[in-house]
């Protein structure tokens, strides 16, 4: 976690010129079971703002519709440290390499476009930020990429702090 409060976190948002922004809260219909996660508080909060759309498990390679995944043993910084793992909820088939790339793939474009703010669906294994799914249930913690870019020093925004 940034350490920032809510307040801090929505403050830093307001004043970010350019926003890296999970693809499916701008509409794209790109989640696990091909559905969007359309915000219009998303959309509000960045009018006027570059926005850099990301969707870290589409930007690995997995596809639309794609088996839901999950954390298992740890949270996203766990998963970074080799502690944890991601895989199908259903099959167990493991995904961490993926989720390592797709948040491998976020940070690169945050760096190129100078982001210092990210806005992120909450709970996502890849992209939670207060909260995401472990071992069957969701937990406080964040997801692989979301704690990548936390990690990397940028401040990460939740759809749920809006
Ligand atoms: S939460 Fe993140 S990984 Fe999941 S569909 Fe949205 S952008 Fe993609």
């Amino acid at each position: 976690m940034s350490g920032l409060t809510r307040e801090e976190r929505v403050a830093a948002l307001r004043e970010a010129s350019v926003v890296l922004v999970s693809a499916c809260l701008l509409g794209e219909a790109c989640r696990y079971d091909a559905k969007s996660k359309g915000s219009h508080k998303v959309i509000q909060a960045l009018e006027g703002k570059e926005v850099v759309p990301v969707c870290p498990e589409t930007g690995a390679g997995l596809g639309i519709p794609r088996p839901a995944v999950e954390l298992k043993g740890g949270a996203g910084a766990e998963v970074l440290a080799g502690l944890a793992s991601a895989a199908e909820v259903e099959s167990g088939k493991d995904q961490t390499k993926a989720f390592l790339l797709g948040a491998e793939l976020a940070l690169a474009a945050a760096k190129r476009f100078g982001v210092r703010v990210a806005l992120l669906k909450e709970r996502s294994p890849s992209c939670g930020t207060h909260g995401t799914h472990v071992d069957g249930r969701v937990v406080r913690g964040q997801g692989v990429t979301a704690a990548l870019l936390a990690q990397s020093g940028l401040i990460v925004v939740s759809d749920e702090d809006l």
